[in-house]
């Protein structure tokens, strides 16, 4: 990974998501009060990096993974399921492609999973150890060149 891309963790945003898990106590919520405070985090990450993406919570008709997605032409964050690390994930993808950077799925991934670390060591060392992730920072070092399936 570029550091280019690393430098994208602006301390605004560092700041905004440890606010987030632990003032706000995010993981701690409802599903509805997950929706809303991710649907509030957009807003600032938008105002933040100067761009406009918008988030919908519906399955999208053609989806049947459940997963979460970023479509380019309506430039909305589809989240089937609620996850923080699945907003990141996505965001970090209409980031880097409002913006006319390379959008891979392997620096779509370090993108999201470093912002979730810097904010919060320890719930990204906690959802490590859960195995809720599907993927972690360590595993993409060992697969640096894992295909980009650009979800
Ligand atoms: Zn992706």
């Amino acid at each position: 990974m570029t550091n280019t891309y690393l430098n994208l963790h602006k301390p605004e945003a560092i700041r905004l998501l440890r606010e987030l898990i632990k003032a706000k106590k995010f993981f701690r919520q409802t599903e509805a009060d997950k929706k809303v405070l991710l649907a509030e985090t957009l807003i600032h990450l938008n105002r933040i990096y100067g761009i406009e993406t918008g988030l919908s919570f519906q399955r999208q008709f053609f989806d049947f993974s459940g997963y979460g997605s970023y479509s380019i032409n309506d430039r909305v964050i589809h989240l089937p399921r609620v996850s923080l690390v699945t907003f990141l994930h996505e965001f970090s993808h209409a980031l880097f492609n409002q913006k006319n950077r390379k959008n891979t799925e392997p620096q779509a991934r370090s993108w999201s999973l470093e912002l979730f670390k810097k904010a919060s060591p320890k719930s990204y060392d906690r959802a490590v150890e859960k195995g809720i992730l599907l993927y972690t920072l360590e595993s993409e070092t060992d697969n640096a060149n894992v295909s980009s399936e650009n979800k």
